[in-house]
């Protein structure tokens, strides 16, 4: 519980409005996309970096937790306030401060929704690649502390490549910049790429220098469908191998593709065992060569049609499809969890029919779904978190999933952060060492520990 002094300081800051703790305001900010749920002491709204560092600075004065939180879309409960505390939601700072056309930079306030500056980049011309699933509704703030990826990782990389520099607030209450606005800088160590990816552990981040391309002419969308999983896992390594670079490369099994059938009536064909999505992005002419290349190849590996995309309705149609994914398997049990392991893409074919052994050995009804051409698995486990015995095959099952992806060189996760769910695992990837480094390099930021202190660096194994 918070004293009422320390309420009282941070209502001084942002006004009562902006400061909650009714239980009711409180249960709102006490879930993301995971399956766990804490309850905060408080949630504020600050409208300013300024609001933000006295808000930090109330905190270390009284040694209070600190959550950063975006809009609560992570799937590994970064955002949640594990021991109580307040909870900073930084949805009112929500402003596109410039977009710089001559510079080929935005800047924007860490609320700002990924769509909203990606619409407003397109309106002048330009193009900010970053386009995860939940790009309608997540923040640019929680992208960078997750350095989040999505569907155009496979061409455009993911949110570290785009970023030029950041203002961020110390939980000391310090501000300080990182980077600058330029699309080279190498001086001194490089912290804005320490703080994306370091999941509201690190600092706040209060401003974002996003770095634009030019935004590519025009666009077409391939459905390639396959009678066989193994063919359609197979395709996918052999574009990357043979240095075909389409924008998006996303691979659904049969389970997957029946399910978005049910929830969109696009017309997917629901005798096939997989598809692969895909999008081809430049300018038009490179563009149609493209299109025929890839469905051509697909052909040779395999797939017994492809379809190729008429117009922008069509592509629209498909990739609000590929959207639905999660909400259109949500129906069909209470409870969804996706897993995230990620293998080198020679590895892809033999994860996912290792993915659908383990799950049928443990009884666990799963649908595929992957970021196939950066062999990024997404596995959604459908079960109900009520029932202890099926969640302990479940939890079987990603520890399987977990060292298997390990074993053939890959990673914990690709993308959807270690958070409360994954924190378990780190010593099965991260040596000693790397562990004892990642715990110096967060004592160094916040050495009360006050800053997301149920984060994958737990505050207790501190
Ligand atoms: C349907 C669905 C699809 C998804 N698809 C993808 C995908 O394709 N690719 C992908 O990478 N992820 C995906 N995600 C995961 C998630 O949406 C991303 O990680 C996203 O970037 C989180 O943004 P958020 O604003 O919701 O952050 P939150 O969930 O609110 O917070 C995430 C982390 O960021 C920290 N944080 C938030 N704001 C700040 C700030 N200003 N300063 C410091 N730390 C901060 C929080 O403390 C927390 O650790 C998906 C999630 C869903 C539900």
């Amino acid at each position: 519980m918070l004293e009422e002094k320390v309420f009282e300081e941070l209502i001084s800051i942002v006004g009562a409005e902006r400061c909650k703790r009714s239980k009711e305001d409180l249960l709102t900010y006490c879930y993301d996309a995971c399956i766990h749920e804490y309850l905060p002491d408080a949630v504020v709204f600050p409208k300013s970096a300024q609001e933000v560092a006295h808000i930090m600075k109330t905190a270390s004065a009284h040694n209070i937790f600190v959550t950063p939180r975006g809009a609560g879309s992570g799937l590994g409960g970064e955002a949640l306030a594990k021991y109580g505390g307040i909870v900073i939601c930084f949805s009112m700072m929500n402003r596109i401060l410039e977009i710089n056309t001559a510079n080929r930079y935005a800047v924007v306030e860490p609320g700002v929704v990924i769509a909203d500056l990606q619409k407003a980049v397109e309106r002048a011309g330009l193009f900010y690649p970053p386009d995860p699933g939940s790009s309608a509704v997540a923040t640019m703030g929680g992208s960078v502390a997750m350095n989040a990826g999505g569907m155009r990782g496979v061409k455009y990389g993911v949110t570290k490549d785009y970023l030029l520099g950041l203002e961020i607030v110390l939980p000391s209450g310090e501000m300080m910049m990182t980077g600058t606005v330029t699309s080279k800088d190498v001086t001194g160590y490089d912290l804005t790429r320490l703080i994306c990816g370091s999941e509201g552990t690190l600092a706040l981040v209060t401003r974002i220098n996003v770095r634009l391309l030019p935004k590519p002419k025009t666009k077409r969308t391939l459905l390639a469908i396959y009678n066989s999983i193994d063919a359609a896992g197979d395709t996918v390594s052999k574009i990357i191998e043979a240095g075909i670079v389409p924008a998006t490369l996303e691979l659904m099994d049969k389970r997957l593709i029946k399910a978005l059938d049910d929830f969109t009536h696009l017309g997917f064909p629901l005798d096939a065992e997989a598809v692969l999505l895909m999008d081809v992005d430049g300018d038009p002419e490179t563009v149609e060569n493209q299109v025929a290349l890839v469905a051509d190849f697909c052909r040779r590996q395999g797939a017994r049609e492809v379809r190729v995309s008429s117009s922008e309705k069509e592509n629209e149609q498909l990739w609000f499809a590929r959207r639905s994914a999660f909400g259109a398997v949500a129906r069909m049990r209470p409870t969804c969890l996706i897993e995230d392991a990620t293998v080198p893409v020679s590895f892809l074919t033999a994860t996912i029919k290792k993915v659908i052994e383990i799950c049928e050995r443990n009884r666990v009804q799963v649908a595929v779904l992957a970021h196939a051409g950066d062999g990024n698995m997404h596995p959604l486990m459908l079960c109900d978190q009520r029932d202890e015995e099926e969640m302990a095959r479940v939890n079987k099952s990603m520890d399987e999933i977990v060292d298997y992806a390990l074993s053939v060189g890959g990673t914990l996760s690709g993308e959807h952060g270690i958070g409360v769910n994954k924190a378990r695992y780190l010593p099965k990837q991260l040596s000693e060492t790397s562990l004892k480094m990642m715990k110096a390099i967060k004592r160094t930021f916040d050495p009360q520990c006050i800053l997301n202190p149920g984060g994958f660096l737990d505050y207790g194994a501190l």
